[in-house]
């Protein structure tokens, strides 16, 4: 016979967003079950996995808030100059962290290292329960419930109930699909093909941002000194650029990037992923919500899909902890859960279209968009106040900000 059990929250995925929303729900005292397919310690855990996130200032904030960011900090790397150039051009644009008067523009962190600081804080969080590995296989919704059925890796199956269910599962969610959600899904014909490597010359505290006739290059700073790469390739190329050695990886690679940082060396593994643009329809049905990937996937072009993602976490967290004055009860309730999709539908727009345009404008080498995108970098550098725009909304300072994103803990 299969175990019930009653929750306030059940979070259907333990990734970068599931661990965080139970990290960040914890000081309100709810009972939360986290529920995640992959156990932490493999090396096939999507989401902890070898890539490097930059984090943004309002993600930094709502660390701060959530007594986690010196652990965070301690094992990250500060961006202190973002420097935008386009192969082919002679000109560049930069973001300079002491003209914004912040201390960085944000902080680089290897996921699967994130992961570590987070699922330890989750082991002594009393109020969460992390069944991990185990899977959502169905949900249903009712007015007042929405329930979960979870199958164990041991074969064993439960119920999970909850006045709220929120959906942290990536981009290609099976539990929005059972919502009854449908999501747009634009492939880019791209893959991401990231790794990191040692330079001759220091990077020192520079993000590289290179956008060449295959796509966009970054170039981040991480621990050790050493430099993250993310090079995106075509999707007919993928195969190719992965089976090369390192010798011929890393050719490729200079003379896409050049010697800004000197020769490139040493390179370690590489990753490749698939580029998906992709946007659910709706962000709720009854009892129910969709955050982070599952609500959006982004090109990585901008860093930004984990920490919209987080302000998706923030805003829910405040419409929770709000809703919690009227009982536990009401926080899965349809006018909650509207105010967070009303509240989250401009951010998640804008950035979806400005990733979305960015990769579009650079990635075309037509003369018309090739001569507006030269006027765009001479806007950026010259106007004043579109730098300033332009890092703020990078920073995820934009807009209405939730509690946490301005660093103001839930309790
Ligand atoms: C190359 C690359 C570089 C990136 N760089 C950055 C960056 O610098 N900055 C940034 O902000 N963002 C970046 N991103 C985006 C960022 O990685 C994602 O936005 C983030 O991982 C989304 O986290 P998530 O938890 O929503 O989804 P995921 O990471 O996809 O996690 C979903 C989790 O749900 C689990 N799961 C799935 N189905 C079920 C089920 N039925 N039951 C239980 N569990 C389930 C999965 O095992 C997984 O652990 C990058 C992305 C890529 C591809």
């Amino acid at each position: 016979m299969s175990k019930s059990t009653s929750y306030d929250v059940i979070i259907a995925g333990g990734g970068m967003i599931g661990t965080s929303l139970a990290l960040a729900l914890a000081p309100l005292g709810l009972r939360v079950a986290v529920v995640e397919a992959v156990a932490r310690a493999e090396s096939a855990q999507p989401s902890f996995d070898d890539r490097s996130t930059a984090l943004s200032r309002s993600t930094q904030r709502m660390f701060e808030a959530m007594g986690l960011w010196p652990d965070i900090v301690a094992a990250s790397t500060p961006i202190r100059h973002i420097h935008v150039s386009d192969q082919g051009r002679f000109g560049f644009s930069h973001i300079d962290a002491e003209e914004q008067n912040v201390e960085a523009l944000g902080y680089v962190v290897i996921n699967r290292v994130l992961g570590s600081v987070l699922q330890t804080a989750l082991d002594d969080c009393e109020t969460v329960d992390v069944l991990c590995p185990a899977r959502i296989r169905d949900i249903e919704l009712g007015e007042t419930r929405a329930t979960a059925f979870v199958e164990t890796d041991a074969g064993d199956s439960m119920t999970l109930d909850a006045h709220l269910l929120v959906a942290a599962d990536g981009a290609r969610s099976s539990i929005r699909d059972k919502m009854g959600i449908t999501a747009e899904q634009v492939r880019y014909g791209q893959h991401a093909v990231i790794g990191n490597l040692e330079t001759e010359k220091p990077i020192d505290g520079v993000a590289y941002e290179r956008f060449t006739e295959h796509g966009p290059l970054a170039m981040l700073p991480m621990t050790g000194g050493r430099t993250a790469f993310v090079l995106t390739v075509s999707e007919a190329d993928a195969e190719r650029v992965m089976a090369l050695d390192d010798s011929a990886f890393l050719a490729e690679l200079q003379a896409a990037f050049g010697y800004r940082l000197g020769e490139l060396s040493r390179v370690g593994k590489r990753a490749a992923y698939p580029l998906v643009l992709s946007k659910a329809m709706r962000l709720t049905a009854s009892r129910s919500v969709l955050v982070g990937n599952s609500a959006h996937g982004l090109h990585p072009v901008a860093a930004q899909g984990f920490n919209l993602g987080m302000r998706d976490v923030a805003a829910l967290c405040d419409c929770i902890a709000d809703a919690l004055a009227a009982g536990p009860e009401s926080i899965g309730n349809p006018d909650v859960l509207d105010h967070y999709a009303e509240w989250r539908r401009s951010d998640q727009k804008k950035l979806v279209g400005f990733t979305d345009g960015l990769v579009k404008l650079f990635g075309s080498s037509r003369g018309v968009t090739r001569a507006l995108r030269n006027a765009g970098m001479l806007a950026f550098d010259l106007v004043p106040g579109v730098r300033g725009e332009f890092a703020r909304h990078t920073m995820g300072l934009a807009g209405r900000l939730p509690r946490l994103s301005r660093g103001v803990p839930l309790a």
